[in-house]
């Protein structure tokens, strides 16, 4: 998401890194595009500058239409864990393209993928396929509404759902309090039953459910937050947070959006051990191609229509090709088990960025959970947005610019998570670390 604007590029000591055939590409698509994108994030409002244009990625690597290589650490924000272009998902979706892209009437792939999920997925029986992770995070509320019969629900500061109306909240004066919308078109009133709390707060949850006796629905949180940049959970939050919500009837839903099949197989419920009643899943499940899913109890699922009244539908859902793509993924994981390689590659960046900033005595927290990894320029550990907000992002912009223009490409706000695969080799790793040194020696004028 983004924090803040600079509208140019910072100045960078590589000027040998030019982007003239992105910028052309770049003007072109602003003409017809709002700001040139897709997606806000990618037309790097936060670090400055215009975006380089992609032309073909592989395995770690993507390609710009500049002629530049780079590692990859976005991983098309999440998705791309085997990297890109692997060749069994490849086959996969080339052997489904042949039969037809779409019928609007279900295949046998929408079970198998569905079967394979709730065998890997600790809270899911049953789960339903749509198209984008903001679906899924915008039904599971309907659903969580609907089955307990409440209206309130709780979302974290800094937690990103996608853009659902009534998730497009920012905290008001205090701190835990109704939100207000942080949209122009997001009216009042779809956000009145919002209620706002840190991350990592007990106590401020505790106070919600006090000023709101059997009113909460759901509360709702990503378990290790990735959209303010890396934030785990405190040790035991995840387990009261299920007391909490369990003594209350209410509906614990967690967004995996970011971290299902990421941090574990079975995602951060997995991973942390805590079983949610409702879960949100996106990104990994579509394996590149536009899919995401919500899943529950078969008690739970049983209320979606057709099976129950929660109304949900959707005319690609459960595409035929990003089945393909999604189970071929899953399938690719779940044989494999790149969990351990991911941990022991991911822990040797986060031992290398923290080492060179200790070297060189910029302030710096690096924080990771498995695969995923933040270097917040804060001095203070980060444990929700609030800390996360006391960053030094004007610093941040300038390593972006001095990280890519040496061939690393990470996330372009200090508020997101940076993404490992499994084809990043230990030469990628050392590769980077050596250039976050370069580039902060370059900066700090060392
Ligand atoms: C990316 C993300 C979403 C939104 O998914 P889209 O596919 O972009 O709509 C929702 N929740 C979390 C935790 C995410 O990371």
């Amino acid at each position: 998401m983004s924090h803040q604007n600079q509208a140019t590029t910072p100045a960078i000591s590589r000027p040998d890194y030019t982007l003239s055939a992105s910028e052309a590409a770049f003007e072109r698509a602003c003409r017809v595009i709002p700001g040139g994108v897709n997606s806000p994030a990618r037309a790097f409002g936060a670090v400055g500058g215009k975006p380089p244009f992609m032309k073909r990625a592989e395995g770690a690597y993507l390609w710009d239409i500049d002629g530049h290589q780079y590692i990859d650490y976005i991983g098309s924000w999440g998705p791309m864990i085997l990297g890109h272009g692997n060749p069994q998902v490849l086959k996969s979706v080339r052997d489904t393209l042949e039969d037809g892209t779409s019928f609007g009437a279900p295949t046998e792939r929408e079970a198998e993928i569905a079967e394979l999920v709730a065998s890997v997925v600790p809270s899911i029986e049953m789960c339903r396929f749509v198209s984008s992770g903001t679906e899924a995070a915008m039904s599971a509320v309907r659903l969580a509404r609907g089955v307990t019969g409440r209206h309130k629900i709780v979302k974290m500061t800094g937690h990103y759902h996608g853009h659902v109306d009534s998730l497009l909240v920012q905290a008001g004066s205090a701190a835990t309090t109704l939100g207000a919308p942080n949209s122009p078109g997001v009216t009042p009133g779809a956000v009145v039953d919002t209620l706002l709390c840190p991350f990592n707060d007990i106590e401020a949850i505790q106070e919600l459910f006090r000023q709101h006796p059997d009113q909460i629905a759901a509360v709702l949180l990503e378990p290790v937050a990735g959209n303010m940049g890396l934030v785990p959970p405190r040790s035991d939050y995840l387990e009261q947070l299920r007391e909490i919500t369990e003594k209350s009837g209410t509906i614990l839903m967690f967004d995996e959006v970011m971290t299902g099949f990421r941090l574990a197989l079975g995602g951060a419920q997995e991973r942390y051990g805590v079983t949610p009643d409702l879960t949100a899943l996106g990104k990994i499940i579509g394996g590149g191609l536009p899919a995401a899913a919500y899943g529950a109890s078969k008690q739970i699922m049983g209320q979606v229509s057709p099976s129950g009244k929660v109304f949900q539908a959707g005319t690609l859902s459960g595409n035929p090709l990003a089945m393909a793509a999604g189970m071929e993924t899953v399938r690719i994981l779940k044989e494999t088990n790149p969990y351990p390689y991911l941990e022991q590659i991911t822990s040797q960046l986060e031992e290398g960025l923290t080492k060179v900033c200790h070297d060189l005595k910029v302030p710096a927290r690096v924080q990771r959970v498995g695969s995923m990894i933040t270097l917040f320029f804060n001095d203070e550990p980060v444990w929700n947005y609030e800390d996360a907000k006391r960053s030094d992002t004007a610093l941040f912009g300038r390593f972006f610019w001095e990280m890519l223009a040496r061939g690393v490409y990470l996330p372009c706000s200090q508020f997101e998570a940076a993404f490992v695969s499994v084809r990043h080799t230990e030469s990628d790793i050392q590769e980077t670390i050596k250039a976050a040194g370069d580039s902060l020696k370059a900066i700090f004028g060392k």
